[in-house]
């Protein structure tokens, strides 16, 4: 017997034409970097993304070939999500915060026929353009004259006709390449197909995983060059939500001002984003008024307890953590707390929150130790294995990296963790930085969320540090928050109630900024270096 349902390919264009045709009138907002806000539709978005789709047929852009972003979050960058894929061609974000060299290699690496690039960042561009060969690169101009040799946004869609020819695409077709941001290596590519692409739309919109419906307002904080913007663009489109672009602005003051304004339901963004944000509501209780804004999504590193206390008991506003990586589209796991759960004591529900969370649709875990798969018990470590229809099989001319997909069809993540029987993922660490002290193991994050939470950190990363008796013993590099003190034997007294005392950092570091990695995240090989003659008492 044979099914008697159509073959109908799971494509961008299915969701780029809803945007279009059901939420015309729903608003697209931009930050301009000069702060002047824009504004257009998705009525609007759909008109230009065609012409966009036959200005780069025009440009000799082929099926399969790469197109290159270099842009900040805006409209206009919203463009290329469906414009590109729609033509056949496979978007591809570039991270203008990586150095030169990366950005060359990934450029190369991609082989990218056509870069479009913000004109604020065209300094960027110049810090490696000697290295690369597009065979056009075209400038979001927000005025000024596009330099010599280069194309005007504007001027290339202008001529062009607003309708596009659809091509009938595979579902298995390449949409876009995104490099992992190289804190494991060089950085490696990862090609979502126009299925894996949708499949995660629908995964994410879900009320279980963000809950993102044609009445959200969303934020996007997260780069469009980070993972897709976690997706949330083609989550956006596929629901018709309103979405709110910060441009470069993504200090504090400019993102909750922005959220005021705007009326937005949903953030997202990484740690240090929300860290920050929790500062200024800290400093200035009344000064904004964010009633409108029901969950701020946190993921990309850890989101310490604290901060989720923080917002949820001083503020009133609620953080949703999850978990993910470029590898997975990215969206992985889902803090939310089950039914039944809203009984458990404030204490346990924080704790749950805190944890990474449970798979959403489509994704299946496993955590895998030497001695084969793990219990669910919440106590036993093993390495989190993730597969699933937006989940990466294999990199990008990247044999060397093999072994990070197993025979049996997992993907392995490197996040060390323990699932418990509700199937709530804690990720204890990634495993390169977990700290092996006399045989035992000790979780960095754990110390680090358990010092962010005293009252005079405002950040703290712990990395090990080579030692001649125990091996390897944890070290806290600490920052401060502006005019707080603590000394070191506070800071012990303070962490003594919760760890076992081989877990206990055996030095404090103070400094003013913790080296980060161009997603945001602490760099802790550059901590391990700094450290690297570090004496330790014996
Ligand atoms: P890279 O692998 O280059 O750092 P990704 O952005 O893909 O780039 O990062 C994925 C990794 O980030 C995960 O494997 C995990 O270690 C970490 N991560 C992401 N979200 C969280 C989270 N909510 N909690 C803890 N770690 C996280």
């Amino acid at each position: 017997m044979e099914s008697q349902m159509m073959d109908f390919p799971l494509t961008l264009s299915h969701l780029f034409d809803r945007a279009g045709r059901y939420f015309a009138k729903t608003e697209l907002v931009s930050r301009r970097p000069d702060k002047s806000i824009h504004r257009t539709t998705w009525g609007d978005f759909h008109v230009r993304a065609q012409k966009l789709a036959n200005a780069l047929q025009r440009l000799g852009v082929k099926r399969g070939d790469r197109v290159a972003t270099l842009g900040w979050n805006h409209s206009r960058h919203l463009e290329t999500y469906f414009g590109i894929p729609l033509m056949g061609g496979v978007l591809h974000t570039l991270n203008p915060r990586l150095s030169g060299q990366d950005l060359a290699y990934i450029m190369n690496h991609a082989e990218d026929a056509v870069l479009l690039v913000d004109d604020v960042l065209l300094p960027v561009w110049e810090r490696f353009k000697h290295e690369v060969h597009p065979k056009h690169v075209v400038v979001w101009s927000n005025g000024a004259a596009v330099p010599a040799g280069m194309l005007d946004y504007e001027q290339l869609i202008e001529g062009e006709l607003g309708s596009f020819t659809p091509v009938t695409l595979d579902e298995k077709e390449p949409a876009g390449i995104c490099y992992t941001s190289g804190t494991t290596g060089r950085p490696k590519g990862v090609v979502y197909s126009h299925r894996s692409m949708v499949l995660h739309a629908m995964s994410a919109a879900l009320p279980d995983s963000l809950g993102l419906s044609q009445t959200s307002v969303v934020l996007p904080v997260v780069p469009m060059f980070h993972v897709n913007a976690w997706g949330l663009p083609f989550t956006c489109a596929m629901v018709g939500a309103k979405v709110v672009f910060p441009g470069p602005h993504l200090d504090a003051l400019s993102v909750l001002q922005l959220m005021e304004e705007e009326k937005v339901t949903c953030a997202a963004g990484v740690p240090t984003v929300w860290i920050a944000i929790l500062d200024a509501l800290d400093k200035e209780p009344k000064r904004w008024n964010v009633s409108s804004v029901k969950q701020m999504v946190v993921g990309g590193s850890a989101a310490p307890q604290a901060m989720i206390e923080g917002f949820q008991k001083r503020h009133g506003l609620a953080v949703l953590h999850a978990w993910g990586m470029t590898e997975m589209s990215p969206i992985g796991t889902v803090s939310r707390l089950k039914a039944g759960m809203q009984g458990l004591p404030d204490s346990e529900q924080f704790r749950r929150r805190a944890m990474q969370g449970v798979a959403v649709p489509l994704v299946e875990v496993r955590a895998v130790s030497e001695a084969g798969e793990v219990p669910w018990d919440g106590k036993s470590m093993g390495e989190l294995h993730v597969r699933g229809p937006f989940i990466a099989k294999s990199y990008f001319g990247n044999a060397a990296e093999a072994d990070k997909f197993t025979m049996d069809g997992w993907f392995r993540t490197g996040d060390v963790v323990t699932i418990d029987s509700e199937g709530f993922v804690r990720i204890t660490d990634r495993s390169k930085d977990l700290i092996k002290s006399g045989g035992e193991w000790i979780s960095s994050v754990d110390l680090e969320n358990a010092l962010m939470g005293h009252p005079a950190v405002k950040e703290a990363a712990v990395v090990a540090v080579a030692h001649p008796k125990w091996d390897e013993r944890p070290v806290a590099c600490v920052v401060l928050r502006d005019g707080a003190k603590a000394t070191d034997e506070e800071l012990r007294e303070y962490l003594s109630p919760l760890f076992a005392k081989f877990q206990m950092p055996d030095a404090f570091v103070f400094m003013q900024t913790i080296p980060r990695t161009a997603a945001g995240k602490f760099l802790k090989t550059a901590l391990r270096e700094q450290l690297k003659d570090f004496k330790l008492q014996t």
